[in-house]
């Protein structure tokens, strides 16, 4: 077997411990942190919560052994439940997910629903299905591990009341531009708030007043106590809470004062144990703040301890898509593309339906592995991988894709017979399959030419060639409609020319075609998808990103398939010899009518 496989198919995600390999900073760190032991003392309940529930033994019934969180690592992908993933999440995903399983930890799968605008079920249950068809989940021994980050606002707030006790925090009740002309700028401090020397008593006053809905959306602000002077300007006193009279779409009405995502997220992390809190690089100025934040709640016994740390890295760049949800939203919503599911969007539900696989995007992101600097990869490396995984994993089978007839003369009318063709010419144990022969076949049109160019070595008057896996034929002529198009093409056979039979070799021909019965094969719906943009940097130098859209980017043809093809289910994948890979598509197939969408071509067609 191990002769027969395909050189390109090295498969890195069945080998274990191979994303070792590649460069991971990341990987470094943690390697560091169990080396010293650092969280090895974490207790852990089971369920995210805050310091005092982790510790087993309080309360009534203390207990001699703490209860060690058994999970060596942990980390979370934590998306808005606002929209549909986009590749730039896979590496999100595959990064956190895989670092867990790695290292025997646990990745949870978080929503980040703190924000009281409108959140989707149809997006929870859509991100749930991309990670598990990405191959990751989220539980680990008894823990499911599926949060809501909406679930902790009691505790939130309740650490907001120890922070304004302890005097590191503080209700502003400037407006929104005067807090804005004494933020300062990067190289003047800011301001003291008059507002600044609240007592703690005041503070807690108006904080739970807010809370009681006693003001209006913007009237008061909660904000950390820190320094106005700060060099970093996300240290100048931020704001931890706002009034926002809206319905959540988890908590009702329970609430009308909501955590800024700055303050709920290091918390969020800290309920949950987690250890590296992974995120990308615009976050690295928020990082002071964030482990200000919780060196103040451990201070106060809130948390856990020793808190999480916040780690950066750069995002997913990829040439010729757009990765930003509000330019998603805009392609889908001005109908340039038939929905989310649009097998030429970067979503994982695009990519699905699209024919792309899990595997690939995996191996994709280890290559790509994990840095700190920013940078652009190609699509077509993505591209490449694809076609990797799928040239080892996907069946031959044989499609004419612009279908021309072509006719046996001198072959019997109501004679038909059998060839046999390999299912994947590296792996013989896959077997071969019958395809059916007869008198009237369809060739691909551009394999004939009538006034051949110089070097066509296909179908021509007077040329011979090979069908693939049956006969040597020679062109004779053809025929013409009335306006002159070629309607068929007329040869005859070689009988004692069929492929693996004796004395078939004899035979010396340049071409080698492909062909389907035509008693046999069967019309199919074929949608051949291009990449979305014509440019590499969609919208770059001031443009509209619309007016880089790849006008041929989906073209739908009827095809001419191969018999077996009829029975292909829903995503079932192949590769239509010559022309590329297809996965029949998982909306719109029906038994026995499976339509096709090109994955990608067998070559990249962009260079
Ligand atoms: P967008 O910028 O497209 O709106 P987002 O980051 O706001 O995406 P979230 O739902 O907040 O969307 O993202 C969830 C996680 O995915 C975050 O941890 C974020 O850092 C990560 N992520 C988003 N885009 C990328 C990217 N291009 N590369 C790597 N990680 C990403
Ligand atoms: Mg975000």
């Amino acid at each position: 077997m191990a002769d027969s496989e395909p050189k390109a198919s090295i498969r890195m995600d069945t080998v274990p411990g191979a994303s070792a390999r590649v460069h991971n900073f990341i990987r470094h760190i943690i390697d560091a942190d169990l080396k010293t032991g650092k969280y090895a003392v974490r207790q852990w309940s089971g369920q995210p919560g805050p310091g005092e529930q982790q510790k087993v033994g309080a309360g009534d019934a203390p207990q001699e052994v703490p209860l060690r969180d058994t999970a060596k690592i942990r980390t979370r992908f934590p998306p808005e439940p606002n929209g549909y993933l986009h590749f730039g999440h896979a590496k999100s995903i595959c990064l956190n997910f895989g670092l867990a399983q790695d290292y025997a930890g646990a990745c949870h799968l978080r929503f980040d629903d703190t924000n009281p605008e409108k959140e989707e079920q149809e997006y929870v249950d859509s991100i749930i299905d991309a990670v598990h068809w990405l191959g990751f989940d989220w539980r680990f021994g008894e823990e499911t591990n599926q949060y809501f980050a909406s679930n902790y606002f009691q505790w939130m707030y309740d650490f907001a009341e120890k922070l304004i006790e302890a005097g590191h925090a503080y209700v502003d009740s400037q407006s929104a531009e005067e807090m804005r002309a004494s933020r300062g700028t990067l190289t003047e401090a800011g301001k003291n708030s008059p507002f600044r020397t609240r007592t703690p008593a005041e503070n807690l006053d108006l904080f739970r007043r807010m809370r009681a809905g006693e003001f209006a959306d913007g009237t008061h602000i909660l904000r950390a106590k820190i320094d106005m002077a700060s060099g970093n300007i996300n240290l100048r006193d931020p704001a931890i809470y706002r009034i926002r009279h809206a319905t959540h779409h988890n908590t009702g009405d329970a609430w009308c004062i909501y955590p800024m995502y700055t303050y709920a997220h290091p918390i969020e992390d800290a309920l949950e144990n987690i250890t590296h809190s992974i995120c990308t690089l615009e976050f690295e100025d928020q990082r002071p703040f964030y482990d200000w934040l919780l060196a103040r709640l451990a201070e106060l016994g809130c948390i856990n301890t020793p808190p999480p740390q916040q780690i950066e890295f750069s995002r997913l760049n990829l040439s010729y898509v757009v990765l930003s949800k509000r330019k998603l939203i805009h392609l889908v919503e001005e109908k340039h593309v038939d929905g989310w599911d649009d097998p030429r969007l970067p979503t994982l539900v695009g990519a699905r339906r699209r024919g792309f696989t899990p595997e690939a995007f995996r191996r994709f992101n280890e290559m790509n592995g994990v840095t700190k600097s920013d940078s652009w990869i190609d699509i077509s490396v993505l591209e490449e991988c694809q076609r990797e995984h799928l040239n080892e994993t996907a069946p031959r089978r044989i499609a004419v894709l612009d279908p021309l007839k072509l006719i046996i003369d001198n072959y019997p009318e109501d004679q038909e017979e059998e060839c046999l063709a390999p299912n994947h010419p590296q792996k013989p144990d896959w077997g071969k399959r019958v395809v059916p022969f007869s008198k009237e076949l369809w060739i691909e049109r551009e394999d004939f030419m009538e006034v051949p160019s110089k070097g066509y070595f296909r179908l021509f008057p007077g040329n011979s060639v090979r069908l693939r896996y049956g006969f040597v034929i020679k062109c004779l002529d053809c025929d013409k409609d009335a306006v002159g198009n070629i309607s068929a093409v007329h040869c005859e056979y070689m009988p004692d020319s069929k492929s693996g039979t004796p004395g078939s070799d004899n035979y010396k021909v340049k071409g080698n075609i492909h062909w389907v019965s035509a008693r046999h094969a069967h019309a199919g719906e074929i949608r051949l998808y291009d990449r979305l943009f014509a440019v590499a940097a969609p919208g770059a130098e001031g443009r509209d990103f619309i007016a880089d859209l790849n006008p041929d980017s989906k073209r739908v043809i009827s095809a001419q398939l191969e018999a077996s093809l009829q029975n292909a289910a829903a995503e079932d994948r192949f590769q239509f010899e010559r022309h590329g890979y297809f996965v029949a598509d998982r909306i719109d197939s029906r038994p026995g009518a499976p339509v096709f969408n090109r994955s990608v071509t067998l070559k990249d067609g962009w260079k």
